[in-house]
C-alpha cells in the first residue's frame, strides 16, 4: 500500500447558482451534477469521487444550498447541508467575486463559525471580473473568517481548478481508498435520469413554475435484445394550471422536454432510449412529509 495516499470527504457549500455543480463537473470531467440557470436543482447529496493514483481520493458531497427554509423540503435540505459540515474533512465554500457580503453569505458565515472543519474559500467566476480586482475580493472575505485557504478560480473555464485539488489534499488525512478507482458517483442511474429530466423541464419552462416540480421514474428497463432502454417517468407539479403549461399546446412543451432529456439520457447510458413522460398534479407536495419521502429525499440515508 502507498503510505503517502490520502483520502477523505469534502463538502461543497454555497448559495444557489454560484457554480457548485459546474465545479464538480469540471473536476470530474463528466456530467453527474445538474447545472441550471435557475437555482436549487441539486437536492440530493451527490457523492462524486475523485481519484489520483499518486495523491489520493477525494469524496465530494454536492450539498443542497444552505439557506433559510421556506417549507418542509427546504428544511430537509438545510438539515442535510448543516450536518454534513461537521462530518467532513474539508469544507469548500463557493462564492461569487464581489465585495458585498449579503445576507445569504452572512447566514453561511454564522454556520461556519460553529464548525471546526477547515474551510477553503473558493471565489468562482473570476473570468467575469478584472484580474486586479480579485485581491480586493479576497480581502473582503478574509476579514470575515479565518479561512484555511482562499482560491480564486473559474469553474467554467477550468482556470486554477488543479491548484484547488492540491490544496484539498493538503488537509486530508492519510488513508485508504474508499471506492474503486473507476467510481465516479454512487448516485443510482435512476436518480440521475430523474434529475436530468427535471433539469430539462426547468430549462424549458418559464419562471412561473419555479421549483414546484419533481420527477419520478416508474420504469427503467432494458429490452431483451439489449438495444433499447424503456423509461417511463412522471413530472409532478403543484397546480392544474402548471400541468397545462408543462404539457403545452398540443403537447408541444412536453415533447420538447422529452426530446431534450432523451438526448442526454442516451449519451449518459450509451444506449437508445424510449422515453415516455407523464404529468401529474399533487397539490402542496413540498409541504408533505409523506411525499418528500415518497420522492426519495430521505434524511436518514447516510453514506
Ligand atoms: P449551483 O447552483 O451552485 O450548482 O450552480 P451551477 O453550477 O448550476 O451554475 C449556475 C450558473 O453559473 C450556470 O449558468 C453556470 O454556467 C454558471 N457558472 C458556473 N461557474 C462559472 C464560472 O466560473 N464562470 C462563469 N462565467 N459562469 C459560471
Ligand atoms: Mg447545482
Amino acid at each position: 500500500m502507498n503510505q503517502s495516499f490520502k483520502s477523505g470527504f469534502v463538502t461543497l457549500i454555497g448559495r444557489p447558482n454560484v457554480g457548485k455543480s459546474t465545479l464538480m463537473n469540471r473536476l470530474i470531467g463528466q456530467k453527474i451534477a445538474i447545472t441550471s440557470k435557475k437555482p436549487q436543482t441539486t437536492r440530493n447529496r451527490i457523492q462524486t469521487v475523485y481519484t489520483d493514483e499518486e495523491k489520493g481520493q477525494i469524496v465530494f458531497l454536492d450539498t443542497p444550498g444552505i439557506h433559510k427554509a421556506k417549507n418542509k423540503l427546504g428544511e430537509y435540505m438545510v438539515n442535510v447541508a448543516e450536518r454534513t459540515l461537521n462530518e467532513v474533512d474539508v469544507v469548500l465554500w463557493l462564492v461569487e467575486p464581489t465585495n458585498y457580503i449579503g445576507a445569504g453569505e452572512q447566514h453561511i458565515l454564522e454556520k461556519l463559525r460553529r464548525v471546526k472543519t477547515p474551510v477553503i474559500l473558493v471565489i468562482n467566476k473570476t473570468d467575469m471580473v478584472k484580474k486586479e480586482e480579485i485581491l480586493s475580493y479576497i480581502d473582503t472575505y478574509r476579514k470575515e473568517y479565518d479561512f484555511a485557504e482562499i482560491v480564486p478560480l473559474s469553474a467554467l473555464r477550468g482556470q486554477n481548478t488543479e491548484i484547488l485539488v492540491d490544496l484539498i489534499f493538503k488537509y486530508l488525512p492519510y488513508g485508504p481508498m474508499f471506492y474503486d478507482e473507476d467510481t465516479i458517483t454512487d448516485q443510482p442511474e435512476r436518480q440521475i435520469v430523474a434529475e436530468l429530466i427535471r433539469e430539462k423541464a426547468l430549462h424549458a419552462l418559464s419562471e412561473e413554475i419555479p421549483h414546484g416540480i419533481a420527477v419520478t421514474i416508474e420504469r427503467m428497463k432494458e429490452r431483451e435484445n439489449g438495444k433499447l432502454i424503456d423509461i417511463d417517468a412522471t413530472i409532478i407539479c403543484e397546480r392544474d394550471s402548471h400541468k397545462g403549461i408543462i404539457v403545452g399546446k398540443g403537447g408541444n412543451m412536453l415533447k420538447k422536454i422529452g426530446t431534450n432529456a432523451r438526448y442526454e439520457i442516451e449519451r449518459l447510458l450509451d444506449s437508445k432510449v424510449n422515453l415516455k413522460l407523464w404529468v401529474k398534479v399533487k397539490k402542496d407536495w413540498r409541504d408533505s412529509d409523506f411525499l418528500i419521502k415518497n420522492f426519495g429525499y430521505r434524511e436518514d440515508e447516510d453514506y
